[in-house]
């Protein structure tokens, strides 16, 4: 089983579903580009599991964008999956806050929890609901209950070492069996950390719900990959104008240096770059037909 991948499970024959998900290299690539408090870390690793187990259940090509926005000392976490599997994330905090209360809320703060799913053809679509609860999981848990009506549940935790998570939901349709929900939501609250985080899934989901028919999925994998690129840099350039471009150059020694905050690329555009960027497209060679 490769130590980071995500996994779907059914409860037959019922409408409801659950994901299983278990990060290592990725969320250690994403705790290396920056120096992280270890609690702000942790929460890191919780929200790249919470994301990646939601792509999961999109039906559209894309991303997801989870963004918990807080006026605590943890003012940003951003997680951020698509359905290659491919994820990233960044936290912002403020460097001297002592963080010896590792609570979700003393972390936190007051804020808002935001979901974005951005397809790659299409309309943006983004739900925002205050945060409620005392953890990430929960928060998420409203969110759904809020924003699309669908009962679910999450289980989130992070170490040093790992994150992993595992989420049920119902979707809408006809189920037979009213106490599934309650029955399998009590059983999935009494997972240890310790057994999300290293118990192999068939082993996992028979601890959990023996007495349930659960079908479990081929796993797919999960990795660090930025997103970022010369062309989406040139892109964000380009929105601000030439002449405010010119500016910014004129003070930075002739070029602009965008920074990718998520993996510490550097795109450089020297003084010609920045002109190319506005050339009207009727300056390209004419193709003949
Ligand atoms: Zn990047």
């Amino acid at each position: 089983m490769a130590p980071n991948f995500i996994q779907r499970f059914q409860f037959q024959p019922t409408p409801v579903r659950g994901e299983l998900c278990r990060l290592s290299e990725a969320y250690q690539a994403v705790r290396a580009k920056h120096q992280y408090p270890e609690p702000v870390a942790e929460l890191l690793g919780e929200a790249m599991t919470a994301v990646a187990l939601m792509t999961a259940t999109l039906k559209l090509e894309g991303s997801l964008i989870l963004q918990i926005q807080g006026d605590g000392p943890v003012s940003l976490i951003m997680a951020e999956c698509n359905q290659r599997g491919e994820l990233r994330a960044i936290a912002r905090f403020d460097e001297q806050a002592a963080y010896t209360d590792t609570q979700w809320t003393a972390l936190t703060g007051a804020g808002r929890l935001l979901l974005t799913i951005e397809p790659d053809d299409g309309e943006r679509y983004q739900g925002i609901v205050p945060l409620e609860g005392d953890s990430l999981a929960s928060a998420l848990g409203y969110y759904f209950q809020q924003s699309e009506q669908l009962p679910t549940q999450f289980l989130l935790t992070a170490t040093a070492d790992m994150a992993a998570g595992m989420m049920l939901q119902v979707l809408p349709g006809h189920n037979d069996d009213e106490d599934l929900w309650p029955r399998v939501t009590q059983l999935a609250a009494t997972v240890k950390d310790d057994e999300l985080l290293h118990i192999e899934p068939e082993q996992l989901l028979y601890r959990l719900f023996h007495e349930e028919t659960v079908e479990l999925f081929a796993a797919s994998a999960l990795a660090f990959r930025c997103s970022c690129s010369r062309e989406r840099s040139a892109n964000a350039l380009a929105s601000l104008g030439l002449d405010e471009l010119r500016d910014v150059a004129a003070e930075q020694g002739g070029e602009i240096a965008v920074d990718c905050q998520f993996c510490h690329q550097v795109y450089r555009f020297d003084s010609v770059d920045i002109e190319q960027l506005f050339q009207p497209v009727s300056d390209a060679p004419n193709h003949i037909q």
